[in-house]
């Protein structure tokens, strides 16, 4: 009886782990449909010096157009692809399309740099550096010290010399910059940071968020910025949603921000306008 009662369970175990596995192999289906469709289109929120007012660059950000479903967060879908072949895909299709933008806005006589979000997987993959070279040579009229590759900081500490040797690659050989994204969050020491060839930092919204109520949180983004200074990094404080977050981090000394309270990401083609009503 109880032998029996197991095998049902192990049955009906059994059973729903084949549906999830179908599930997941549905949704994978779909967003490759997705792409072949061209329904992925790119956002961009800016970077600006809250000094001096000045836009200096623009993060893509994805999204996905769906025709029933509205326009999706990578929230709602880029976990589907973590680990499979549609993740360097995707990130392939979105750095072709970063650089395209960038020479329209090159031609229209908009000097900016842009960053895009690359899969830490893809980073330490064998085929990274190719495709990469292989796209600035592609859009030629972009000059590499306006492309930027945000890598996520707790997505490199598990293989620091590999990440370390392809970031110092694309430095050298192709003349881009690397931010370490969510900084803060990954936990990486000082002497890891001493050993990567980044450019820039970017510090954590959720630190930013919170750090006007919280002390441990103002604490710590005074700390990446004043490592940041030690080490002649660039910083950027990500999540700036209030006048007082602006504030706090001009006090510090932290003058380069994104966020809601700036703007939000936006399609490409508004973007001309928000910086000319920006800078006005
Ligand atoms: P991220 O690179 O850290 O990007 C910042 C995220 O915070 C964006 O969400 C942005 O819309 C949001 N954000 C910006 N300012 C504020 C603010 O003031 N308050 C709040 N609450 N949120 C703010 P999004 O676009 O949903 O992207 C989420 C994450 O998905 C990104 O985090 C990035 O890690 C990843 N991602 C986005 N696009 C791509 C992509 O093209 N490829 C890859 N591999 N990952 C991407
Ligand atoms: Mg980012
Ligand atoms: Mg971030
Ligand atoms: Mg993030």
């Amino acid at each position: 009886q109880a032998k029996l009662g197991g095998r049902n369970c192990y049955q009906l175990f059994d059973t729903s782990r084949e549906k999830a596995l179908q599930v997941f192999q549905r949704q994978l289906a779909a967003i490759k449909q997705a792409m072949e469709r061209d329904e992925f289109c790119l956002y961009y929120q800016p970077k600006v010096d809250m000094q001096s007012d000045r836009v200096f660059g623009m993060e893509a950000l994805i999204r996905w157009n769906h025709p029933t479903n509205g326009m999706l967060s990578p929230a709602a879908f880029l976990h589907q692809l973590a680990g499979t072949e549609l993740e360097l895909a995707l990130d392939t299709w979105v750095i072709g399309h970063a650089l395209q933008q960038l020479e329209l806005w090159n031609e229209a006589g908009l000097k900016l740099q842009v960053g895009v979000n690359i899969s830490p997987k893809h980073i330490k993959s064998a085929g990274f550096f190719a495709d990469l070279s292989d796209a600035l040579r592609r859009y030629d009229r972009v000059d590499p010290r306006q492309f930027q590759i945000e890598v996520l900081e707790s997505g490199v500490l598990d293989d620091l010399a590999t990440v370390s040797q392809v970031i110092q690659n694309c430095r050298d050989k192709l003349g881009i910059s690397i931010a370490l994204d969510d900084f803060g969050t990954g936990y990486s020491s000082l002497s890891h940071l001493r050993h990567l060839p980044i450019q820039t930092i970017k510090i954590d919204q959720s630190f930013v968020r919170d750090m006007i109520e919280d002390p441990s949180d103002h604490a710590i983004v005074e700390g990446v910025i004043s490592l940041a200074r030690a080490f002649k990094l660039e910083v950027i404080a990500e999540g700036v949603e209030t006048e007082r977050h602006k504030q706090a981090l001009l006090e510090l000394g932290c003058a380069k921000a994104q966020g809601y309270g700036i703007a939000r990401p936006m399609p490409a083609d508004k973007v001309h306008g928000w910086i000319r009503n920006y800078q006005r």
